[in-house]
Parts: C-alpha cells; structure tokens; sequence
C-alpha cells in the first residue's frame, strides 16, 4: 500500500490509483489529533482516505485507547 504523508497542507495530494493531483479533500473530518481526510479523484473516480496526525503525542494517544 502506497504511504501517504502530509506535511501540512491537504491539497495537491496525488491519486492512489492513477496518480493525478487532487486539489482538494472530498470530506474532512476532525478528531482530537488527527484529520481524516476523504479523496475523489475525477479523473478514474477512485476514492481513499488518509489520516493525518497533528501532534507527537500519537504514541501516548495510541497507549491510553
Ligand atoms: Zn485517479
């Protein structure tokens, strides 16, 4: 499976499938420490998700659930 990373900005994030840019998330949702993000690609109609995690404190946040 292709790693997906976000540095900050959601947008421009290339297709999983065919690798066209998408400019932006289809649908977002906010958590505590992360953005889900939901990516249309117009070009095939592929749709995935990414997650992206705002803090360090992932590890802790993982350990506490
Ligand atoms: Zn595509």
């Amino acid at each position: 499976m292709a790693k997906l990373k976000f540095d900050n900005l959601p947008q421009g994030n290339p297709c999983a499938q065919c690798g066209k840019p998408i400019s932006t998330p289809e649908w977002i949702e906010s958590g505590p420490r992360r953005v889900s993000y939901l990516w249309h690609c117009w070009a095939c109609d592929y749709q995935f998700e990414a997650v992206a995690f705002f803090e360090q404190d992932v590890e802790s946040e993982a350990l506490a659930a």
